[in-house]
Order: C-alpha cells, then structure tokens, then sequence
C-alpha cells in the first residue's frame, strides 16, 4: 500500500491475506502485543490478538481514506450524541474486512473456536436503547457509503448498568467495561481540550469576557468503523475527561496530597458514568456539566481541524454541517456563537447565519415529560457565558416573531425560550429548533404530529425548517452478523450485493415460491429458536420448545412501550388455557427483556410482575409446556444479536403516539418475525411495504387516544365491563401470582384502573382478539411462512444506508467520497 509516496512495509491487506498470514499476524499480536505464548494464551488472550490482527487491516484503509476526507473541497458532518450503543467489534469487522472465513480456518488451525472467543468480547453499553443503538447504525452506514463525517461521543468509564434479577427484581450492578482493556480504541494524547466550568462574565466594553472557576481536560479516544468491503473506516472520537497537571498546587505544598488527588477525582467524575435514562431528565447538574463537556471538546476540535486545513472560519458554514442527536447537545448552538463571537470576534448577525446554516437537529420524542429543560439557576452558575448567549438568541429570536409573525403575547410567552414562573428553565428543544435550519422526525407519523403538536407553534414561525427522515437500521450487524444462516440462504438466491445495497432484497420476490426457499425459511428460523433456547436453559435452567410460536418484546421497560398489556394477555390465555386445557392450543413462549431505569418504580414493578407470573407460569404441570413465560436479564446489542433472529412474533405495542419510530420492529420484520403492533411510529411504514395480510395491526389511532383524553377517559368502566380483563386483575390484586407479597401490585393495579395514562385497558380487548389471530395464522405453516417472507423481502426501505443517504442529500449537503469498492471482500 501507498500513502503519501511512502510504501507500506507491510502489505497484508485483503486479498493477500491467506489463512497461512492471518494466522501468523494473530500468533505475532499475541506474543509481540499481548506478551503470550500460545501455549498459555487464555481465550480472552486469543480474543484481543484477534482483535489487534483485524484492527490492523481496518486502520490500513482507514488511514487511506483519511486525507481525502480532510481534503480542503470536502464538506463534512459531525454527528454529536451522548450515546453510542455500538455492540461488539470483532464479528462485524470481520464481515467488514471479508475475513470471517479466513479468521475461523486461521484459529481452528491454532485449536481455537472463533464463535466462542466472539462471546467473550466486551460489549460496551455507551448508550441506553434505541437512541444510541440508531447513533451506531447511522456510523455504520457513514462508513459504509464513505460520507465524511466524525461521531463524537462520551467515552463514559461506567457503561449502561448490568442488570441481574434476584427474586424476581431488578438488581443493578456497575458496568466496568474497560477493566478488561478496550484493544479497539487509539488512545490521541495530543488531543486534548480544555473545558472550562462556572465562575462569572462580565464586559469590557462590548466584549463579555467569560472568567470560569474550574477547568478539566478532554482527551480523544478514537475509535474505527470500518465500512463495508470498501478499505475505508469511520472514526467515533469519545471523549475522556481528566483533571490534567492542574493539581491544586497549594494543597499539595500544604502537604493535603489527598486534598489535592481527591479534586482531581471529583472533576473526573464528568465522563465517570452514563445516565441510565433517555425519556425523562431529573435535572441534574453531573448530567448538564456531561452535556457541556461533549459539545465544548467536540467544537473545539472541529474548529482546529478546520483552521488547520482552511487557515479561518470564515468559510465554516460551506465546509460543516453539524447534526444534534435529539437536544442533548444542543449546548452547541451557544457554544458555537461563543466561539465566533467571543473568541473569533464576529458580530452577532454574522455569527448567528453561520450557525443557523451549521445545525441540524432530530427530535426523538413527542411526549412533554420528556422535552429537556435546564433550571436558569443552574445553567447560571455552570456556563454562565452561555445562558447570557441564550438570553440574546431569545431576544432577537422573540423580536423576529413580533415583527412577522404574530404579537400574541400567550403565543410569545410559548415560544420563548425560557419558561418563566417561579422557577425559570431554559427549553432545550425550543433552542435546537431556533438554532437549527433543519428539523427532522423519525419516522412518518412521528414527523407529521411533531409539526402538529410538539412544534405547532414553530411550524407557523418556521414551515420549511421541518422534515422527516425515517429511521433504518444496518443490513451488516442486523442480519450479516445476527443471522448467518439467513446471509446464507440470501447469497446463495440473490448474491451477496444485499449487504451493501439492501434495495436487493426485492429480487428475492422473484423466488417467493421456490420450494426451497419456503422450506429454508422455517429451518433457519428453528435453528435460530435452538440457539436462543440454548442461551436460555444455560442462563436461567428455562427449557424452551422451539416448535413453540416465540413471541418477543425486547426493549427499554417503560410505561409507554406497554409491557403491562402484554403481561394482561399472558395471563389471559394461562386462565383460558387451564379452563379449556382440551382445546388445540398452539405452544407459545413468551419473552421479555429489558433494563428499567433505576429510579423508575412503575417499570421496575412491571420486571418483577413478569418474573412472579413467568414463576407461576412455568410451574404449572397442567400447562404441559404449552405455555412458558421467560425474563432474559442485561437485554443488550450482543442479546439482540440471539433474540431477534428467534422471534416469530415481535411485539410493537405502543400507544398510539408515543413511539417515535421504534428501530427493534424493523430488525425483527428483517429477520422474518411477524408484527404484532399498533398504528404508531414505523410500524405504520412496515405495515405500508409488508401489507396487511402480512402483519398484525390492532389498537386505537392516534386519533382515538387523543379523543379518549379529550372526552375522559374512564379505565375503571372497562375493567368493570370486561369480563376477562376483571379476571386478571383481580388475580393479580389478590396475590395470585405474589402470594407471599400479596400486596406487592397494588400502587401499579391502583394506577391502570383509575388513571392508566398509555391506556392499556381501552386496547386490550383488541389485542387479545389479535393475538388469537396470530394464534390461527400459526396453525398454518404454509401461510405463516408466505408472510415472515413477504416481511423478509419488502424491508429495503428500512436499511439506515437509505437513511444516513437521505440525511446526506436532504439536510447535511454532503457528498460521499470515491472509494474503491472492492467486490472482492464482499460475503
Ligand atoms: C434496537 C435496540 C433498541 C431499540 O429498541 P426499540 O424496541 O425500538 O425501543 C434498544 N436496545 C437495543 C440493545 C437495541 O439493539
């Protein structure tokens, strides 16, 4: 390889590669690097000489690509998020790389199993559920097309907490993931920043000048994403914080050495840990300073990248586009006319342009509780200088209103950017939209209420700013590495192009009634069951039939999401099931997984009801293994991976209007399970491209629920009106499934008659009916077979390559670079 007219010492690239090479680079990483010999190499030592081999390869075409990326023509995207919810590296950059068959032949030679060394790779939970897991699709995909942009991120010591379930609870334990090492990372000593906290402002002149109290170091851990078999990698930079050499020099003289290190510790503590949830903030002031310190060292290193190449800012807005994961890093907007205005001696208006043609934004929710908000008083004493700039972008912002759109003094007060009241708060959606030129939802439905509900108000002041980009997820991790059998069974119809081009799928349509095929189908789906079944027996001692129909809702517990609807039905069926024990029933599991976040008792009482019923469930001999109920403990990326290709049924059963988009409906419907859902986020757009007959759709619309709220909404009428319902119930009220607790459910009972916020009692008699269509579909295998198939071949639209393209086009401007894809690495 040639970069820059220097020759490579070292040519093991792909296609040289053989298994003779690869086994030689790994034994060299383990002896040279990791300092083992292969007689007394663990498997976790196998693992990381692995790992380093294939790093190898990755950063070749990652270094090769660099400089055309830095290029002065490039324009460039810099996608900031506080979490990336990456999953494991290994598996996915040997199918990046094309060398997962090599890698297998290179270490079953050296007596070592590939598949089991995989399973001992840390997965690093930097993010909490669908909004980092989509940030780590969407660099996938960045990658993978070659479209030149960064991720940055907090690379937090502790991860998403490890959950384990004792008696039937959630039980948190702290993630150390680095403890083991993290082989994958570049550690860049010279990328550091200074971050700079509190103090006070005040002017000389026009000038503020910013004079802060505590300062700490960021320092840049990189980390490669390779993009598929095109040589090239993307970089996520996560930062780290670290106190840096400002020891408090009079402490340590005063001989307070412990003084000294113990105030290093604390200001660490910004990176220290990941917030264990994405949909309400306590305001916290770790979490702001967190928020700060992600888009301060992020700014700082975009604007010195640019100066380096470009010699000013001037041009910042024509070479950058800067996009916000949800408003978590809205920070940025101030941060950004801080630099320009305060340290780069821009006027205001100049600024101001610059920065509203650098951002962009994706709105994740729609449900109040969950819009950020920061209390003035707080952000006064931590940036003071930026809530000074808020203030200012809120009143020119306010002033443009009066004088074009409307003088509505209630109108105004709604759109300001600070909540007066006794306690004021900066609203941080408010600021990423003002800040921003464009605006995008999730999926179709979400776009359409955000501009008529969340944002009315700024889809009057700003129509054209608003858009929607549906979500997608990647072909790579979600069936190249989840599902192998099926990559297989695609291959061998349709090529191996689908991996990058997922639009390939809709030439399987030609093979829908192969014979082959549809019996391929069902076999890849039983072998995936028995994998799953295995894990299962081996965690919990669970036996699972995998003949059963395997109905799954895999995703964060929150009152929302409605795994209390799901929990009604299963004990629904057991009453009729132990009633009609004679009837033909179709053998079901049912399995649940997901982390509830620490704080939040309703979906921790939620856990522990599914582990008391699953007990009851699992028991009982009269069932004859008809029915099983199973809790997966620490739900995860590397769980996915097993789970989602197992499934038959994939539960999306949010109330109408709460699920923004969902992304794990779009992996299992990839997969070939079947939706069970409501009319709510992309499960409308899966029902448009699988058709009707292809999925189960139940529940209220949106407009139902809304007229529900509207009209007073009486769950106690249905719990009374319905028969069944009652039932269950009042089981559940009397200890049923808690005897030795017997009041263990009534706050969660208590809340679902008399309030029942996500109205799970207005769907639950249409659920019901559903699942037993799901029941009589099952019963046909042929039928079933011809629909997880018709699910199979119409996901192309929900690759996130088709998404990260259209945020490209639509909103960011950016053009992919040339990149030599090399069909050779591909399969
Ligand atoms: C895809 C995914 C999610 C998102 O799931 P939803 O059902 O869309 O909320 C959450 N966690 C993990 C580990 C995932 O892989």
């Amino acid at each position: 390889m040639v970069i820059d007219n220097i020759d490579f010492p070292f040519t093991y690239n792909q296609p040289e590669h053989t298994t003779e090479s690869l086994k030689k680079a790994i034994v060299y990483k383990l002896i040279f690097l990791i300092g083992r010999s292969p007689q007394e190499a663990s498997q976790r030592d196998w693992l990381n000489a692995t790992l380093y081999a294939v790093k190898d390869l990755v950063t070749e075409g990652w270094i090769s690509t660099a400089s055309q990326s830095r290029g002065e023509e490039t324009r460039r995207v810099y996608y900031l998020s506080m979490e990336f919810l990456m999953g494991r590296t290994l598996s996915n950059a040997l199918i990046a790389e094309g060398v997962y068959g090599l890698a297998k032949d290179a270490l079953s030679e050296l007596n070592v199993d590939l598949e089991e060394i995989l399973e001992k790779e840390v997965d690093p939970g930097l993010g909490n559920g669908g909004l980092g897991r989509l940030a780590a699709c969407f660099m996938d995909s960045i990658a993978t097309l070659g479209i030149p942009g960064m991720g940055y991120g907090i690379r937090y010591e502790y991860g998403m907490f490890q959950q384990h379930i004792e008696d039937g609870h959630q039980v948190e334990k702290p993630d150390a993931w680095l403890e083991k090492g993290a082989p994958w990372e570049f550690m860049r000593p010279s990328k550091r920043f200074n971050i700079r906290f509190g103090g006070h402002i005040y002017f000389e002149g026009k000038k503020c000048v910013w004079e802060n109290a505590e300062e700490i170091t960021a320092l840049a851990y990189d980390q490669m994403i390779p993009g598929y078999a095109n040589n090239s990698a993307a970089t996520l930079r996560l930062w780290s914080a670290h106190a840096g050499d400002r020891f408090n020099l009079a402490d340590f003289n005063k001989g307070d050495y412990f003084r000294a290190i113990e105030n290093r510790s604390s200001s660490e503590n910004v990176s220290r840990v990941l917030y264990p949830d994405d949909s309400t903030w306590a305001g916290r002031e770790l979490r702001l300073r967190q928020e700060y310190f992600l888009v301060s060292a992020s700014l700082q290193d975009i604007i010195k990248r640019h100066k380096r190449t470009h010699g000013t800012v001037a041009n910042l807005a024509d070479k950058v586009a800067i996009h916000l994961n949800d408003t978590h890093p809205a920070l940025a907007i101030p941060e950004l006319m801080f630099i320009l205005v305060d340290q780069e001696g821009y006027a205001w208006q100049t600024a101001w342009d610059m920065c509203r043609r650098i951002f962009s934004y994706t709105c994740h929710t729609l449900m109040s509780e969950a819009l950020e908000t920061w209390p003035v008083e707080m952000m006064a004493k931590i940036l003071p200088r930026h809530l000074q700039i808020i203030f200012e972008i809120n009143d020119y912002f306010l002033e443009y209103v009066r004088t074009y759109v409307t003088t509505d003094a209630e109108f105004i007060r709604r759109v300001s950017l600070i909540e007066e009241g006794d306690f004021r708060k900066v609203r941080m959606g408010w600021l990423s939209v003002v800040g921003s030129h464009k605006i995008n939802g999730v999926a179709a439905i979400h776009s359409d209420l955000m501009v008529t509900s969340t944002f009315a108000d700024f889809a009057r002041i700003y129509p054209e700013r608003f858009t929607n980009v549906t979500n997608g997820i990647t072909p790579r991790r979600w069936i190249a590495v989840a599902n192998p059998d099926l990559s297989a069974l695609f291959d061998k119809y349709i090529g191996a192009e689908w991996r990058r081009d997922l639009s390939r799928l809709t030439e399987l349509k030609a093979h829908i009634q192969d014979p082959e095929l549809k019996q391929a189908i069902p076999q890849i789906k039983r072998a995936n069951k028995v994998r799953l079944a295995e894990y299962v027996k081996k965690e919990s001692g669970i036996e699972l039939d995998p003949n059963a129909l395997f109905d799954v809702q895999v995703k964060r517990i929150h009152e929302y999401k409605r795994q209390i609807l799901n929990v009604l039905h299963i004990i629904t069926r057991y009453n009729e099931m132990i009633e009609h024990p004679e009837k033909d029933w179709t053998p079901r599991v049912f399995i649940l997984a997901g982390k509830a976040a620490s704080a939040y008792y309703a979906a921790k009482q939620t856990i522990n009801l599914i582990n008391d019923v699953a007990n009851v469930i699992n028991n009982d001999e009269r069932l004859k293994g008809r029915l099983k109920v199973v809790f997966i403990p620490n739900y995860s990326v590397s769980l996915a991976q097993i789970i989602i290709p197992a499934a038959d049924i994939s539960e999306q059963i949010s109330l109408a209007g709460t699920e923004a988009s969902g992304t794990s409906n779009m992996k299992f419907a990839l997969n070939g399970a079947l939706t069970l859902g409501t009319l709510d986020g992309a499960n409308v757009e899966i029902l448009d491209n699988v058709g009707k007959d292809n999925i189960f759709i139940f529940g209220n619309t949106v407009e139902q629920v809304e007229a529900l709220r509207r009209n007073g909404y009486k769950p106690f009428d249905i719990y009374q009106s319905d028969e069944q319902l009652r039932t269950v119930v009042d089981q559940i009220t009397a200890g049923r499934f808690s005897p030795k607790d017997p009041n263990r459910y009534q706050d969660l009972l208590n809340s679902l008659r008399y309030h029942d916020y996500y109205q799970a009692f207005a769907d639950y008699r249409s659920y019901v009916e559903a699942q037993k269509a799901v029941d009589e579909k099952y019963k046909d295998q042929s039928a079933w077979v011809d629909s997880a198939l018709q699910n199979i071949v119409n996901m192309s639209f929900f690759s996130s390559d088709r998404t990260i393209a259209e945020y490209a086009d639509k909103i960011w401007k950016i053009e992919p670079l040339k990149l030599d894809y090399n069909p050779n690495l591909i399969g």
